[in-house]
């Protein structure tokens, strides 16, 4: 096969998917965190045998395509906002391990004492006077 071919199979290729990926959701940290948990869950089938991980790990794969696939995208933003309130930052942590673990290593999380607010400041910085981006009030923290 010629090179110029192959090119022009990938080109083809990366048109389709741009065609199909138009208007849809995508992959976002709800459908990220899905998969990262399928995958363990298919680990943990693979050690105990126990088939209920397989059809767990399956159901959640479904899910996490029902929302790549999904065209409701303002709806599947939502679901993805009211998941990050309640989750905090565990659906980080599931969404993407390695880029949480950089964020833990560079910044320190704290929590706005008036509205609850969580407020990221560089770490090694000693004794800070943080605003809150929110509601504007003012407290101490150590980073
Ligand atoms: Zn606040």
């Amino acid at each position: 096969m010629a090179k110029g071919d192959f090119q022009r199979r990938m080109e083809e290729a990366q048109r389709r998917l741009g065609a199909w990926a138009l208007g849809r959701n995508g992959a976002d940290e709800v459908s990220s965190a899905c998969t990262n948990v399928a995958v363990v869950l298919v680990v943990v089938n693979l050690i105990t045998r126990n088939s209920a991980f397989a059809i767990a790990a399956l159901a959640l794969l479904a899910y996490s395509w029902f929302r790549i696939s999904s065209k409701d995208v303002s709806r599947r933003r939502a679901e993805v906002t009211e998941a990050s309130r309640r989750l905090g930052p565990v659906l980080s942590w599931l969404a993407n391990p390695m880029a949480a673990a950089r964020e833990a290593r560079g910044y320190k999380h704290l929590t706005c004492p008036s509205c609850g607010q969580r407020v990221r400041i560089p770490r090694g910085k000693g004794k800070v006077r943080v605003t809150c981006p929110k509601c504007h009030a003012r407290f101490d923290g150590r980073a």
